[in-house]
C-alpha cells in the first residue's frame, strides 16, 4: 500500500488546468451550436423572399407564347372582325377570313406608291392600286434588284397588288372582302418580256415566275397559291378547305409574310419539307384552330 504513489500537486494542478480548458471548450462549442441553429431560420426567412423572383422568372419562360409569336408585330391600325388582322403580316384574308369595307378604307391609308418611292412600274392599269406597305415594299424593292441583277435586261412589274374592291371572274378572283390584295402585302408580278398575259399553263416558259419560286422567301415574300395547295382541278369552285387548301393555283401571286415565316413555308417546316400554305402553315402554329369557320386561338 505504501507503494502507491500519490499523485504530486503538479499533477493534479495540471490534471486541474486540463479539465477547466475541456469545458471551456465544450462550453463554446455548445455556444456556437445554439448561435448557428438561431442564425438558420434568419436565412430562411430571406430564401422566401428570393424565391418569388425566381419564380417568376420561370413562369414567364413557361407561359411564352410559341416562337413564331416573337416576331409578329400588328402593322396595321385598321379593326376588323377577322381575328388574324392581329398576326401583322401574318393576316389570313380568304373566303374564311373576310374583312369590311372599312378595313380595306383605312389599310388603303396605310400603304405606299410603288412607283414613286422605289419605280417599280404597274404593267396593266387598272386592275388594283401599286400600292403596298412600307415594309413589304422596302423587301419587294430589295426582291425586284436581285432579279433584275440575275436576269440583266429583265424586270419585274406588278398586275395588281392592292385592291379595294374584289373581282369576279371565275375561281382565280375573290369577291370583295374576301381578297389577299386587301392585306396591302400582296402584288401579282411580271415579267413584261413575257407579255401581258397570267396564265399558269405558260409556267415553264417564265424564268420569272420560276426565280420568285426560288428566291422569293429571301424577301420575306411566298408563292401565296402553289398548285400542291390548290386542291384539284382548276374547274372546282373555289374551296378554302378545314386542312388549308387554298382552291387557288396562281404562280404570279406573291404574298409578304416576313423572312422569318417565308423561309419556313417555302422550306416546309410544318409541311414535311414541302411548300406550305399560308393557311395550313397558320394551323400548324396554332395561330388559327378553325381555317372552315375563321376561328384563331
Ligand atoms: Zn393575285
Amino acid at each position: 500500500m505504501d507503494k502507491l504513489k500519490r499523485p504530486s500537486p503538479k499533477r493534479i494542478v495540471f490534471l486541474g488546468i486540463v479539465l477547466i480548458l475541456a469545458a471551456i471548450l465544450t462550453w463554446l462549442s455548445i455556444r456556437l451550436l445554439v448561435k448557428n441553429t438561431a442564425v438558420a431560420p434568419t436565412d430562411n426567412r430571406k430564401t422566401p423572399e428570393s424565391v418569388p423572383l425566381e419564380t417568376i422568372t420561370d413562369e414567364s419562360v413557361v407561359e411564352e407564347e410559341p416562337e413564331i409569336t416573337n416576331s409578329i408585330k400588328p402593322i396595321s391600325n385598321a379593326s376588323s372582325s377577322n381575328c388574324t388582322i392581329k398576326y401583322g403580316t401574318l393576316m389570313l384574308i380568304n373566303p374564311n377570313f373576310m374583312v369590311e369595307n372599312s378595313f380595306i378604307a383605312e389599310r388603303k391609308t396605310e400603304l405606299i406608291s410603288l412607283y414613286s418611292k422605289y419605280g417599280i412600274a404597274e404593267g396593266v392599269a387598272g386592275n388594283g392600286d401599286n400600292l403596298l406597305d412600307e415594309e413589304a415594299a422596302i423587301h419587294i424593292n430589295d426582291m425586284v434588284n436581285a432579279y433584275r441583277s440575275a436576269y440583266p435586261g429583265h424586270t419585274l412589274e406588278t398586275r395588281s397588288c392592292f385592291r379595294a374592291v374584289g373581282t369576279s371572274c371565275g375561281r382565280l378572283c375573290a369577291a370583295t372582302g374576301a381578297s389577299d390584295h386587301h392585306t396591302g402585302l400582296t402584288c401579282d408580278l411580271l415579267d413584261p418580256v413575257y407579255g401581258t398575259s397570267l396564265d399558269t399553263d405558260t409556267y415553264d416558259q417564265h424564268l420569272d415566275w420560276q426565280w420568285l419560286r426560288e428566291n422569293s422567301y429571301k424577301y420575306g415574300f411566298i408563292d401565296r397559291f402553289p398548285e400542291s395547295w390548290a386542291g384539284g382541278p382548276m374547274s372546282e369552285p373555289l374551296n378554302v378547305d378545314e386542312n388549308g387548301s387554298t382552291g387557288l393555283f396562281e404562280t404570279w401571286h406573291y404574298r409578304y409574310v416576313g423572312i422569318e415565316a417565308a423561309a419556313e413555308i417555302a422550306t416546309g417546316k410544318y409541311n414535311n419539307g414541302q411548300y406550305d400554305s399560308l393557311e395550313h402553315y397558320l394551323k400548324s402554329l396554332n395561330l388559327v384552330i378553325d381555317l372552315k369557320n375563321g376561328l384563331c386561338k
